[in-house]
């Protein structure tokens, strides 16, 4: 008999969703929401990381599933420039190594 009440109070908001996350991949720009994105994240530490819980405290940037986003990533300056950090040689590896692994080449 309740039910009709939550009913009623949900066509009250009309207005456009609010806060919708927009996921842009760092190197190829593309925002697409069907497509995977990575999250990195730059840590309060100031280390930088493969954040695939996509919750850690910091500043992230996204990076899409395409192997030459991910090479671009760790090759090139996208992510420095994204996270305002300098990638140090180890997370290099890793972004290759992650990329290695999980995108074969399209
Ligand atoms: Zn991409």
């Amino acid at each position: 008999m309740t039910e009709h009440t939550t009913q009623k109070q949900r066509s009250r908001g009309r207005r456009r969703p609010k806060h919708v996350p927009q996921r842009t991949c760092v190197a190829c720009r593309e925002k697409e929401a069907k497509r995977q994105f990575v999250r990195i994240v730059r840590t309060p530490e100031g280390t930088v990381e493969i954040d695939l819980t996509g919750k850690k405290n910091g500043r992230g940037a996204y990076l899409c599933t395409r192997r030459s986003c991910w090479d671009k990533a760790a090759s090139g300056s996208v992510l420095e420039r994204a996270l305002k950090v300098t990638l140090d040689q180890q997370i290099r590896d890793q972004l290759h190594r992650y990329a290695d692994h999980h995108f074969r080449d399209e």
